[in-house]
């Protein structure tokens, strides 16, 4: 039974999908989007984060480490990730869970007994499970299974991707897919490479062939202040997902709620001080693009 990595399970989500949903969160991702409000899903080895703020100076972390990472002075922990081994073993000792480890295996059995739990509210609802992360497309074996026992159990399922995976993994796991929730974070190739690591071209091509094959998509576009919230990119962007008969384009305001997590990881958030767009701002917008045939809407 294929296992996967994920970093957080979190149900009755009424994001992501229709209905009340169950989210799962899976580790790993190709793209490094500065904005990322889940910073822990970049890697896809389980990471250790360190909230200074709840330890309480026990030192217990510290006797089980057995590589020196950790190092309590006058009360104290400093943690040198350089040195870690990720064995997790100090977060066992944290009392304070002040140390914890973000990415846990799960079985597809184990993941779909938690998404099972919800069933009632699912059908209630019209909801179901969303696959997110991360890249879920980068488990491509356990996101398959678990999604394919979803359906073979009448669960709706939907995942949110950014599009940057191989056409052949795609095409196995869309059978087991209702809705598709792809990102289109710029238009631009080329400022698409800078800003997230990569082209575009990969992630384009792909949710033309989604749709081609009669899949439900959504184009789904983080609204970055000053990166991509410039009229010309998301006009091409709804033009864009017209020409492919996507079921409409959801435009995300960018938020910052992810911001502390950079800290708990021992990183530094590019974006500091960036403030979302106004309300005003968001309405504007989607007035300017109301013109193009496609249902555009805030959120989603
Ligand atoms: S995860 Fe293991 S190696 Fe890293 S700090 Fe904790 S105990 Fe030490
Ligand atoms: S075990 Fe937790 S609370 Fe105790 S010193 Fe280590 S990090 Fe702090």
């Amino acid at each position: 039974m294929a296992s996967g990595t994920i970093f957080n399970i979190q149900r009755y989500s009424i994001h992501d999908g229709c209905g009340i949903r169950t989210i799962l969160f899976l580790k790993g991702c190709p793209l490094h989007c500065p904005w990322c409000s889940n910073p822990e899903s970049q890697s896809s080895a389980p990471e250790i984060t360190f909230a200074k703020d709840k330890c309480i100076g026990c030192g217990y972390c510290v006797k089980e480490c057995g590589t020196g990472a950790l190092a309590l002075d006058q009360g104290r922990i400093s943690l040198r990730r350089d040195l870690c081994s990720k064995c997790g073993k100090c977060t066992g000792a944290c009392y304070a869970h002040a140390l914890e480890m973000a990415g846990q295996t799960i079985t597809v059995e184990e993941a779909f007994e938690e998404i099972e739990k919800d069933a009632l509210f699912y059908k209630a609802s019209k909801g179901g499970v969303t696959l997110s992360g991360g890249e879920p497309l980068m488990q491509i074996d356990f996101a398959t299974a678990l999604l394919k026992k979803c359906k073979e159990n009448g669960i709706d399922t939907a995942i949110e991707t950014t599009g940057y995976q191989k056409w052949e993994d795609i095409e196995k796991i869309a059978p087991y897919i209702d809705t598709f929730l792809y990102d289109i974070k710029l238009f631009d190739g080329e400022k698409h490479r800078r800003i997230t690591g990569v082209h575009n071209d990969l992630i384009l091509e792909n949710a033309a062939k989604i749709t081609a094959i009669g899949k439900t998509l959504v184009v789904r576009v983080p609204v970055i202040p000053g990166v991509n919230d410039d009229l010309e990119n998301l006009r091409a962007t709804v033009r864009f997902a017209a020409s492919i008969r996507a079921a409409g384009v959801n435009l995300l305001p960018y938020h910052r709620l992810g911001e502390n997590k950079y800290g708990l990881l021992g990183r530094t958030y590019a974006l500091k001080g960036l403030l979302p767009p106004e309300t005003n701002k968001m309405r504007e917008l989607l007035a300017e693009l109301s013109d193009v045939k496609i249902p555009v809407s805030i959120g989603g």
